[in-house]
C-alpha cells in the first residue's frame, strides 16, 4: 500500500518549554487509512496535525508528506481547524465560505470560473449541504456548520483530510449523520481525524493511534490497556467506560 505520510522522531519544543509538546513522535499513513487519533488535552494533536501542514517545523525528526516537505505538500491536504470559542459572526455565505478553500484567501473571491462554482456544487453536494448554498453561515447549526468546513477543505479536491475535533460541540444525532459521511469519504481521501473523545470515533475509525506526547500506535483499532493507561494517566476503567470492547484488546 502507498504510504502518504512518514513521520520520524519528531519532537516540538514551543518556546523556551523544558517539555516538549511532541516527543519522539513516529507514524506512517497509507493512502485510504481512516485514522483516529485520541489523547487528553494538551496531548499534542493540533500540534501534531500542523507539523503534517508545515505550520510549525519539527525541533528534531523529519516529516514527509508524500515524499516531500510538509510545507511544499500542502496542496494535498484539506484540513479543518479545530474550532475556537470566538466564532465570527460576519455576513457570509455558505456558498463564499467554500470558495474561499478553492481560491484561497489572496484571491478575495474575485475572478472565479465556472469551474470554481462547479466544485464548490460539488463539494457541498458530499457533505449533503447543497441545498444551504445561499444560506448565510452564521444561521446554520454547529454541526452544519461543520460540513460546510468539510466541503471548503474538499473544494480542492485533496489526497488527505485532517479534522481536528470536528464533532466537539456537535449533538449526538448531528454527529451520527457527521460520521456518515467520512464514511462515505473514505474511500477517495485518506482521512485523520483528532478527537479526545474515544467513545465518538472508535465505531468509524479503522485505526486508531493515542496520543500524550509520544504516540502509541499499533497500526489497527487495538489499543492495550497499557496504552491507554499511559496515554490516559489515569485508570483504563475510566476511559473504557462505554467503549464497545472490540476496541480494546482482551482484558
Ligand atoms: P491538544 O490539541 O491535544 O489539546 P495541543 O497540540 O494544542 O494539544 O497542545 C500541546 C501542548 O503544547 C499543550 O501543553 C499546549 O499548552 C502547548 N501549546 C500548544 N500551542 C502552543 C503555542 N502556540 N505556544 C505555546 N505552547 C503551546
Ligand atoms: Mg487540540
Amino acid at each position: 500500500m502507498e504510504e502518504v505520510i512518514d513521520i520520524r522522531n519528531v519532537s516540538v519544543y514551543y518556546g523556551s518549554d523544558s517539555i516538549p509538546a511532541l516527543k519522539e513522535v513516529n507514524l506512517k499513513v497509507f493512502r485510504g487509512d481512516f485514522l483516529g487519533i485520541i489523547g487528553p488535552n494538551g496531548g499534542g494533536k493540533s500540534t501534531l496535525l500542523k507539523v503534517l501542514l508545515g505550520l510549525i517545523k519539527p525541533d528534531s525528526g523529519d516529516v514527509r508528506v508524500f515524499g516531500e516537505e510538509p510545507a511544499k505538500a500542502r496542496k494535498y491536504i484539506g484540513y479543518v481547524p479545530q474550532k475556537s470559542a470566538y466564532q465570527p459572526d460576519f455576513p457570509v455565505s455558505v456558498r463564499e465560505v467554500v470558495l474561499m478553500g478553492r481560491l484561497g484567501k489572496h484571491m478575495l473571491l474575485k475572478n472565479y470560473s465556472q469551474k470554481d462554482l462547479e466544485a464548490v456544487d460539488n463539494a457541498l453536494q458530499k457533505v449533503k449541504m447543497l441545498d444551504f448554498k445561499n444560506r448565510q453561515i452564521s444561521e446554520l447549526s454547529g454541526g452544519q456548520q461543520q460540513r460546510v468546513f468539510i466541503a471548503r477543505a474538499l473544494v480542492r479536491e485533496p489526497e488527505i483530510l485532517l479534522l481536528d475535533e470536528p464533532v466537539s460541540g456537535i449533538d449526538e444525532m448531528m454527529q451520527k449523520e457527521f460520521y456518515e459521511i467520512l464514511t462515505d469519504l473514505k474511500s477517495k481521501v485518506t482521512i485523520i481525524m483528532v478527537s479526545h473523545d474515544l467513545t465518538a470515533i472508535s465505531n468509524y475509525v479503522d485505526k486508531i493511534a493515542c496520543l500524550n506526547q509520544t504516540l502509541f500506535f499499533h497500526g489497527s483499532k487495538e489499543i492495550p490497556e497499557s496504552d491507554l493507561k499511559q496515554a490516559y494517566c489515569c485508570p483504563v476503567e475510566l476511559i473504557a467506560h462505554g467503549i464497545p470492547h472490540r476496541v480494546l484488546k482482551e482484558h
